[in-house]
């Protein structure tokens, strides 16, 4: 029977998202470390959920990152010190504002998820069949010199950087967060075959410059939803693409994004918790090692049972 290796993230202190800006309006932050113990309790919740911390050590995060996001970016973030929240336009997404702030702490954290995804990807190369890095804030909207929607630095992209790098490519990446992946697409870009990355997300993408076509990248599929679909015409969805993935891919990185769901303070869709058990039967059933990293999901009272659920689904029943 399987397991599913719980890779739990080094917790810091005071690094909570400060606030996030969408369209005019800025948002109190909705990230923060109560989102790691909701997801990790409704992981622990099933009976073949192992939990094993983050060790990758401190060499290993920093290559990973010095291939995946460039120098200038690296050491502007660096050399913040202190905790007061600063707005680097600098480092917005090419064509847009910046819509976050950044301290010290935040990238300390964002640091530990790099920690998180690296475990979980090396786990996987040292022959489990399923990890999920437990990890905050998400990455999947930081690119190679850019950050934005609490996103400073790739946690999926160092998955699979660390996955390749260990032979196991190429690599099959599906976006399950409500929001397009534009800082994964922007890595994509520059890591050539080694990945496909496939998303389903809800329309109109506001993080990409006005105009930009999906998909972007040659191999990407993206798959948009102009209102909450209903849960069938979504899951045929996830499972087209794991399909055509499982094609050519020999591992799969799962962005899964719970924000999905109904009262997601950043949604506006209306999934139930239980959809998530599909979407890990689907997964499983593609017989390839999976990485899932955590992405976004904010609604702290559902967390629990959505990775609860999805832990069901991936792995079979077997309540604890
Ligand atoms: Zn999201």
């Amino acid at each position: 029977m399987s397991e599913l290796l719980m890779v739990e993230q080094r917790q810091g202190l005071d690094d909570d998202a400060f606030w996030v800006r969408e369209g005019d309006r800025r948002i109190p932050g909705q990230d923060g470390n109560r989102r790691l113990v909701e997801l990790r309790a409704g992981l622990v919740r099933h009976s073949r959920v192992r939990p094993v911390l983050a060790d990758a050590p401190d060499a290993e995060v920093e290559r990973t990152l010095a291939v995946l996001h460039e120098a200038e970016y690296l050491r502007a973030l660096a050399e913040l010190s202190g905790a007061e929240p600063v707005v680097m336009p600098d480092f917005a997404p090419p064509g847009l504002e910046p819509d976050i702030p950044v301290n010290a702490n935040l990238i300390a954290a964002a640091r530990e998820g790099i920690r998180t995804s690296i475990t979980a990807a090396e786990r996987l190369l040292g022959g489990a069949q399923f990890t999920y890095a437990v990890c905050r804030p998400p990455g999947h909207h930081a690119g190679p010199a850019f950050h934005a929607g609490y996103c400073y630095l790739n946690n999926a992209g160092a998955a699979v950087r660390r996955l390749s790098e260990g032979g196991l490519k190429p690599i099959g990446i599906i976006d399950l967060d409500l929001h397009y992946p534009n800082g994964t697409s922007a890595l994509v870009e520059r890591m050539g075959p080694v990945a496909a990355l496939h998303s389903l997300h809800a329309a109109p993408v506001t993080n990409l410059p006005p105009g930009t076509r999906l998909p972007r990248l040659a191999g990407e599929r993206a798959v948009a939803f102009l209102e909450s679909p209903d849960e069938d015409t979504y899951l045929a969805e996830v499972a087209h693409s794991i399909h055509d993935l499982a094609e050519i891919a020999r591992a799969l990185v799962v962005s899964l994004g719970y924000d999905t769901v109904a009262g997601d303070p950043h949604g506006g869709w209306s999934f139930r918790p239980e959809i998530f058990a599909e979407i890990g039967r689907l997964l499983a059933r593609s017989g390839l090692p999976i990485c899932v990293i955590q992405e976004g999901g904010y609604a702290l009272d559902e967390l629990a049972d959505c990775s609860h659920a999805f832990a069901t689904g991936l792995l079979g029943g077997d309540e604890r």
